[in-house]
């Protein structure tokens, strides 16, 4: 097959593997850098074009859309859907995965476990906001955050208090949120494909911190799921729309309780904990689905 790869950087970890795992399945992959694509949508033959070149043939197309080019990614991904091009991941699932709030509803509205969790803009009512998750210990979340950086914990009362207050002032759009104690500073990362977690880690926060993302210095490590792991993080993929996503729950007293859904998972810390080829699994997930006409949106709904 002839597969295009959208991706920022040819040399990031998980689009070299991209590469090498395609080509060792056989197929005609080629890298373009997102930003570089530029489209004619207005005309009856939608069209992309990169450094001069139309673009044409291709039977499947594998986003990787970093949360800061979200906009543009999405239309770039939409031209290639409207071609009739096979998406990993639709665009439309992309847009909803980019925007936690809409995810949180999304999964709430289909039962998916989560954190209880309050959301405001400007409230007055700091109390009610903080009643809404049962009061301190609590975790304020930015809602534009990534890599943990937006992500507070109040542990006391008054904390919460002043550090909603300061988010209000500054206008920014956060959540409120339950803090999972019992998770131990610890989430796991399941890396789902079609109705499969086909690979999970552990990731535990280094001493001190509560956040346990890699990039905040946690580390990573093989783990055995729940049957209802599985299933909420399926189910989870699923409703967003996501082929593949890597979903991350943390372990709560009552049950597996879902943080987010990431449309475009990293590859390296996955591979690396875990001994799986990882990338191979996404090619003969293509394999399977990648049909014309095959795109259920168009990119348009
Ligand atoms: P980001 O998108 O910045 O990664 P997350 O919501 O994933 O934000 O939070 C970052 C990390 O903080 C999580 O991986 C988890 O370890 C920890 N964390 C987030 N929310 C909670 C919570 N409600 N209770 C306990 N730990 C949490
Ligand atoms: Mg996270």
């Amino acid at each position: 097959m002839k597969i295009a790869i959208l991706s920022r950087n040819k040399k990031l970890y998980s689009t070299q593997r991209l590469v090498e795992a395609g080509e060792e399945h056989g197929h005609e992959v080629h890298v373009f850098d997102t930003l570089k694509c530029y489209m004619d949508i207005a005309s009856h033959r939608p069209s992309i074009h990169y450094k001069g070149e139309k673009l044409g043939g291709f039977e499947a197309v594998i986003p990787r859309i970093g949360a800061s080019i979200t906009f543009y990614g999405a239309a770039v991904l939409r031209q290639f859907e409207m071609m009739g091009v096979y998406p990993l991941n639709e665009s439309v699932g992309i847009t909803r995965s980019r925007d936690k709030l809409r995810s949180l509803q999304i999964l709430a509205r289909a039962g998916v476990g989560l954190p209880l969790t309050g959301f405001a803009h400007s409230t007055d009512d700091t109390q009610a906001l903080i009643n809404v998750v049962n009061g301190a210990p609590l975790v304020v979340k930015l809602l534009q955050g990534t890599q943990g950086k937006g992500v507070v914990l109040a542990e006391t009362y008054q904390a919460a208090e002043s550090l909603i207050d300061a988010f209000r002032n500054l206008d920014a759009n956060f959540l409120v949120q339950e803090f999972i104690k019992e998770a131990g500073g610890s989430d796991i990362r399941c890396f789902v494909i079609g109705d499969r977690v086909i690979a999970a880690m552990l990731r535990q926060a280094k001493a001190g911190e509560f956040r346990s993302n890699l990039h905040r210095g946690g580390t990573a490590s093989r783990i055995k799921l729940t049957p209802e792991e599985r299933s909420t993080a399926v189910r989870a993929a699923s409703k967003m729309g996501l082929n593949v996503a890597g979903v991350d729950i943390l372990r709560s007293n009552h049950g597996p309780v879902v943080l987010e859904v990431n449309s475009s998972p990293g590859l390296e810390g996955i591979e690396h904990a875990t001994g799986l080829n990882v990338a191979g699994k996404i090619y003969e997930f293509i394999e399977k689905n990648a049909k014309p006409g095959k795109t259920r949106t168009r990119g348009t709904g």
